[in-house]
């Protein structure tokens, strides 16, 4: 998240922390691998609410909001990778997400890495949060149920006629470019030395905003491309980056990463395009972003530039080997008080209180209840021997990308963020030690030390060191 509605942070309670172990990888070899490519729309109607709580809801529709992924198959049950053009889908939603997919592709749950590109503009579904609200007369408030069934009928539709077209894998490319222009982080260093987490998504028309160095970033764009002999297939884009240009005046759009994304499709009309957002709960537009359609438009290109730069660069080899693995863990929730569930509960049933904010109660109490039931996050990963894809849960930051990397200096590793989101913003130990906080944080201090092992698992780093 990144806006101006929500209130400071606050202290509270930390729950129970448990790192299970992974599931066991299935491989595939060679011959057997197939991919599939599916596309849905999925943009919301006007009168939409847009990420969660902002005040102004869908008035027009600039571009629509798109559902694009792939499923591989021949890898014990399919995986599939789902990007999709909406701000978040957390808790019971993101189970219906994957529960759907799964059950039109034939494989399970947690073979299905679905997550947001994190435009704001978009909704963000959360299923009990919704339950909750109803049981207070705020019907559709966060998100409409109706909507979002019929998107996910169009999804299965669409899983099931793109499996009967599935096309071998032979072949995977890996491609890569520095991008400049695009990224810049919120932790701005003062002039008496101190850190701020100051810059925002559009701060490029503040001076000292726009003049601080980029910070602590990812540069690169990642391509993964699946081919069938020298025939391209799919490429998939990863950078980290938040994905607006301006949003919050009713404007539903894919913003500049949609926007780059149709104009890569329209160059290579053949090869079927997905681009996600890396971890970039830390890293926005902000310094090279006014907030005007210019910078909308100059961010697209250079996006766009990016993405073709990548693909140019791109080395194909034999592709070898294709497995998948999985870790389950739980993080610490918000520390706060006002995280405690008598204290959200006054809040969603105050009926005085700002709409935005019994909404994010909702959305609180929503995830508690998840944590109550015992169900963990995962952390999946499809491992293709020389290149490793990992989705990363809600809006983890760019460290967590960068560890990832390190982790497997051998390898090419290609992280996803804004999976299951509900645990809002995951900072660094070292940002939890420089005073980051936010309204749109869920989980506390010791996040860090829980997935790193979790990562080294399902990158299978503990093997080789
Ligand atoms: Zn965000």
């Amino acid at each position: 998240m990144n806006h101006q509605f929500l209130r400071p942070c606050l202290k509270g309670l930390i729950l129970s922390l448990i790192l299970s172990v992974s599931i066991p990888g299935d491989a595939a070899e060679p011959g057997e691998v197939h991919v599939a490519t599916f596309a849905a729309d999925v943009t919301i109607p006007i009168g939409h609410r847009c990420m969660g709580i902002l005040p102004t809801k869908a008035k027009e529709i600039i571009d629509p909001l798109e559902t694009r992924g792939l499923i591989i198959t021949g890898v014990g049950k399919p995986v599939a990778i789902v990007a999709v053009d909406w701000c978040e889908i957390r808790n019971g939603a993101y189970d219906e997400w994957r529960d759907t997919i799964a059950k039109a592709a034939s494989t399970t749950r947690e073979r299905v890495m679905v997550c947001s590109l994190h435009q704001h503009d978009a909704p963000v579904c959360d299923r009990e949060a919704q339950l909750l609200l109803d049981s207070v007369g705020m019907k559709k408030e966060l998100y409409d149920p109706e909507f979002h069934a019929a998107c996910l009928k169009r999804i299965s539709a669409a899983v099931k006629d793109a499996l009967t077209e599935k096309k071998p894998v032979t072949h995977l490319g890996l491609g890569e470019t520095r991008v400049s222009g695009i990224a810049s982080s919120r932790r701005v260093v003062l002039d008496d030395g101190s850190i701020a987490w100051s810059r925002y998504s559009a701060s490029g028309g503040n001076e000292f905003h726009a003049n601080a160095p980029d910070g602590p970033i990812d540069p690169n764009l990642k391509t993964i491309t699946f081919f069938n002999g020298n025939q391209p297939l799919v490429m998939l884009h990863s950078y980290a980056v938040h994905p607006m240009s301006f949003y919050g005046r009713g404007g539903v759009s894919s913003d500049f990463v949609g926007l780059a994304r149709r104009r890569m499709q329209r160059e290579h009309p053949r090869v079927f395009q997905i681009y996600v957002s890396g971890c970039s709960g830390d890293v926005t537009a902000g310094k090279y972003n006014d907030a005007t359609p210019a910078s909308r438009e100059l961010l697209t290109q250079r996006l766009f530039e990016a993405m073709e730069a990548s693909w140019q660069s791109t080395q194909r080899q034999d592709l070898k080997q294709v497995e998948f693995r999985n870790a389950t863990y739980d993080l610490p929730f918000h520390e706060a008080d006002e995280f405690e569930p008598a204290a959200l509960k006054k809040v969603l049933h105050d009926e005085s209180a700002k709409e935005g904010d019994r909404i994010l109660a909702a959305m609180s109490l929503s995830s508690l209840q998840r944590k109550e039931r015992g169900q963990p996050l995962e952390l999946p990963c499809l491992d293709l021997r020389d290149a490793q894809i990992i989705l990363f849960p809600g809006e983890s930051f760019v460290g967590y990308q960068l560890m990832a990397q390190e982790m497997r200096p051998d390898s090419f590793v290609m992280c996803i963020g804004y999976g299951e989101c509900w645990p809002g913003y995951i900072p660094t130990k070292q940002a939890f030690e420089e005073n980051f906080n936010h309204g749109w944080r869920w989980v506390g201090r010791g996040s860090e030390a829980i997935l790193r092992p979790a990562m080294r698992k399902v990158l299978n780093v503990s093997d080789r060191n």
